[in-house]
This record gives structure tokens, C-alpha cells and sequence, in this order.
């Protein structure tokens, strides 16, 4: 594990003043991604960063240089987002070879505020996984122990940034894919408020429940991260506009890095449904974090959600229904995988998908097809649809009460490869204390811990809608 690289902040500031080369930075990136075993990356940018890296070294007194928040900031972007000019696979084989045409919104923002992609990571095909191991391109390890998993479906970018790989990386989060490969590779890592974030360029897999996010090695870069990709995006109409001038205008001037007393005074939620049946290394880790909010001088509270024995059932309803209709796409027609003979559209369809899909992918196609059919949709998919709006009202109403609501991210840390992914019921289960934040919409973020058996633990830190700050404040405390 290396941890050597500076904060975003520190690479801003030192390359601004000349104390850091982005150039020398880059090329040491680099060497140590061209040497690591993990498996973090899926494609690499080099020539591009490296000839953007020289520019920035040159650049760097003009005064537009000045102004932009990520200058030379070497970024790792998750495969599901679309990169003009880079491959974008989201680590399934029907993607093999696609090159976008187009920037995602959040591309495009990083682009302009100066950052430098460094490459596209590793993730579960199509973000359906909890541990990087259904990728197309093999799994990836984790940094702490190469014999475990990295967590899912963001593990490329959650183990680069832990690994020293890249400085700060983007995700994506359905039902915990930020927040758990964050809590098992020791990072921050923040899933915003449905709607905070333009999904303009994710590739969708269940668009209702999902967002692009930052991840990081400190709370504070993952506060200026989200402050640059949370840019209004009129491409996006599920992207909420906040206040008259119509923008999310998010800003994360507030953090004062260091400080432990921005707690002081909050009231925290510990829902205990969330902590029943964890392993006790990571409830005690958990309770220690609450005592020590108590300490900063916030007050706490047990509290009870009793429908969340629901959300995984509803969530993996949803999920899967929502990814049956969007992956209906890649037909390899019109772009990624097209092989063998012409044949009629109907066997060229299915021997494409039979071809290009992972077992995984073709599972939850099948499981949604079926609940969304004649019959079975009044049984399934309304019944799910009805669970997450009392899952929804059992969080806003819990947020009424408290400022914030505390619990572990995973209920466990992270387990070896093979463990799990041939039990997929058993991998589902792993999503017990993160789907249900996704159900609801609101912000969440995992912040380490503590750690056992040399493996990170992660909090997770939950807000009402558009309080990012309030949880970004709280997770400076941690
Ligand atoms: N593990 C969950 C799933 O497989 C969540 C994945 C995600 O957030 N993309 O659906």
C-alpha cells in the first residue's frame, strides 16, 4: 500500500506555485500502475495526460490557469462514464472497442476546471456487483490484501486512489458502488442526492437509483470534487435545479481542513436495524465513531426504521427491471461488439447479447423481463415501487428528527476472492446497509473508520436532501 501522493489541494496549490512538476507526478503514476497487480485499470490516457501534464507545467502562471480548481490533478474515471476519444467498455465485452463520440457532463466539467484522466478503471460489467469480480477484464485486489476483494462495482477507481494509482477518482453508485468499495479499501467516497449530479454520459443501469460521485483520500478533496462535477447540466432533466438562479451551486469553501468540532452541536440518528447482525469488529467501530461525535459535542440517539427488512427485496426489483429496458440497446448494431456473419436481426441480436453479456448481466435481464411481465408486474414491480416510497418516508421521517443518521457501510470488511461471487444471493445480501439510501435519494458518504484484521472499516454517514455539506462536516470528525 502506498499512500505518498499528495491531496488534490496539494497538487493545485504546489503546482501553482511552481513546487510541483504535473508532469513528474504523472510519469510516477504511471511507472507504478505499468508495475502494480491490481488490476485498477481497464484502459490508460498516457500520451493524452502526458502532453495535457507538459501544458499545465507551461501554463500554469497564465491567469486562466490560475483560476481552474483541479489544475493538473491526475483523476481515475469509472468505466460506466462516457470519455470522448477513450474506450468506455463499463467492463463488459458487448463495449469492447467502443470510443465515445462525446464527454459525459461530469467529463466535461473535470476537463474544464484543469483535471487530467489518467484512465478508465476497472469495475463490475455494466455496475452490477459488489466486489469487481464480474468484469469482463478480470477482478481487481485489493490494495491491503491483493487475497480480498476491492468491493463493487467502482473497485478500480476506489483501489487506485487507495493504492496510489491516482489522486482522486470518480464512481458511481446504484445501490452502494461508491460507498462500499470506499469502506473496503480505506477511502472516502460520497453518493450524492439523486439528482445533484447530471447523468448526462453514465451509462445507465437502473437511472432511478443512481449517481455519479467523488471518491477520495480526504473528506476535503471529495468536497471540492463534488463542487466541480455538480456543475448544472441542462442535458440532464432529472437533474434538480436548486433556488431561483436554477443551479445546483454547490460549494465546498466552507471546509476548513483539520477541524474536529464541525459536529458540534448535531443530532445523529444510529438506526439499529443497521447494526443488527454485523460483524461486532465493525458495530464496535461504528459506536466508537458515535462516542466520539459525542465527544466533539453532538448528541445521539438509537432509533428504529422497521421497513428496511424490505430494501433489499425492493431494491433488487427495481434494479434489475430498470436494467432489463436499458440494456435492451446493445444489440451490437450500432456500436461495440459485431461479430461472425449476417445473419436475420432476430439471431444476430441473440448471438451478440449471448455473446457480449456476462453471466451476471444475463441473470438480471432475465429477472427483470420477468418482472416486469404481464401478470407479474402488479406482483413485483408495483409491490417494489410501493416499498420504497415507505422506505422513503421512514428516512425523510427519520431526518426530521436528527441532522444525520449514522451506521457501518458494509457489514463486514472485505472478503477474499472467489468468496462469494459463485453464490450470487450471498454477494446481494453484502448490500444490506446501502441499497436503502439509494431508495430514498438521499446523500450518503463512507469515511474509514477504524480497521480489523489489518482491513478498513467504513461509516456511513446519511442527510437529508442536498445536505452534503452537513455530512461532509460530520465526516471531518471521524
Ligand atoms: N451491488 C449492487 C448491485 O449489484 C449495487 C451496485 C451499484 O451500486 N452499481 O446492484
Amino acid at each position: 500500500m502506498k499512500k505518498d501522493l499528495p491531496t488534490a489541494i496539494g497538487v493545485v496549490e504546489g503546482i501553482k506555485n511552481g513546487s510541483l512538476s504535473c508532469e513528474d507526478l504523472l510519469s510516477k503514476i504511471y511507472e507504478r500502475i505499468e508495475r502494480s497487480k491490481l488490476n485498477c485499470y481497464i484502459t490508460l490516457n498516457k500520451d493524452a495526460a502526458l502532453e495535457k501534464a507538459i501544458e499545465v507545467d507551461k501554463r500554469r502562471n497564465e491567469e486562466e490557469y490560475g483560476r481552474k480548481k483541479l489544475l493538473g490533478v491526475p483523476i481515475a474515471i469509472k468505466d460506466s462514464i462516457t470519455t470522448k476519444g477513450i474506450q468506455t467498455t463499463c467492463a463488459s465485452y458487448i463495449l469492447t472497442g467502443y470510443v465515445p463520440p462525446y464527454d459525459a457532463m461530469v467529463i466535461e466539467a473535470l476537463k474544464r476546471e484543469g483535471a487530467i484522466i489518467i484512465g478508465k478503471t476497472n469495475m463490475d460489467e455494466f455496475c452490477m456487483g459488489t466486489s469487481t469480480e464480474t468484469s469482463y477484464y478480470g477482478p481487481t485486489r485489493n490494495p491491503h490484501d491483493p487475497s480480498r476483494v476491492p468491493g463493487g462495482s467502482s473497485g478500480g477507481s476506489a483501489a487506485a486512489v487507495a493504492a496510489g494509482e491516482a489522486v482522486i477518482a470518480l464512481g458511481s453508485d446504484t445501490g452502494g458502488s461508491i460507498r462500499c468499495p470506499a469502506s473496503f479499501c480505506g477511502i472516502v467516497g460520497l453518493k450524492p442526492t439523486y439528482g445533484f449530479v447530471s447523468r448526462y454520459g453514465l451509462i445507465a443501469y437502473a437511472n432511478s437509483l443512481e449517481q455519479i460521485g467523488p471518491m477520495a483520500s480526504s473528506v476535503t478533496d471529495t468536497a471540492l470534487l463534488l463542487e466541480v462535477i455538480s456543475a448544472k447540466d441542462e442535458r440532464d432533466s432529472t437533474q434538480v435545479k436548486l433556488n431561483n438562479n436554477a443551479s445546483t451551486n454547490y460549494r465546498c469553501s466552507w471546509l476548513n481542513d483539520g477541524r474536529s468540532d464541525t459536529i458540534k452541536g448535531m443530532k445523529i440518528g444510529v438506526p439499529k436495524e443497521f447494526i443488527e447482525g454485523v460483524s461486532p469488529e465493525v458495530g464496535k467501530a461504528v459506536w466508537d465513531s458515535v462516542h466520539k461525535f459525542e465527544e466533539f459535542g453532538a448528541t445521539y440517539e438509537e432509533i428504529s426504521m422497521r421497513n428496511l427488512k424490505y430494501a433489499l427485496a425492493s431494491y433488487y426489483i427495481l434494479a434489475m427491471s430498470e436494467a432489463s429496458s436499458n440494456l435492451a440497446r446493445f444489440d451490437g448494431l450500432r456500436y461495440g461488439l459485431r461479430s461472425g456473419k449476417d445473419e436475420d436481426w432476430h439471431s444476430t441480436f441473440s448471438r451478440i447479447r449471448g455473446e457480449g453479456f456476462g453471466e451476471e448481466v444475463k441473470r438480471r435481464i432475465i429477472l427483470g423481463t420477468y418482472a416486469l411481465s404481464a401478470g407479474y408486474y402488479g406482483k413485483y414491480y408495483l409491490k417494489a415501487l410501493k416499498v420504497r416510497t415507505l422506505i422513503k418516508n421512514e428516512f425523510e421521517d427519520a431526518l426530521k428528527t436528527h441532522d444525520i443518521l449514522a451506521m457501518p457501510t458494509m457489514p463486514f470488511v472485505a472478503f477474499e476472492l472467489g468468496e462469494r461471487i459463485k453464490d450470487p444471493l450471498s454477494l446481494y445480501l453484502a448490500d444490506v446497509n446501502t441499497v436503502s439510501v439509494n431508495l430514498a435519494g438521499v446523500p450518503s458518504v463512507s469515511i474509514p473508520c477504524g480497521s480489523s484484521e489489518g482491513l478498513p472499516i467504513g461509516l456511513q454517514l446519511v442527510g437529508k436532501y442536498f445536505d452534503e455539506d452537513v455530512i461532509l462536516k460530520a465526516a471531518l470528525s471521524v
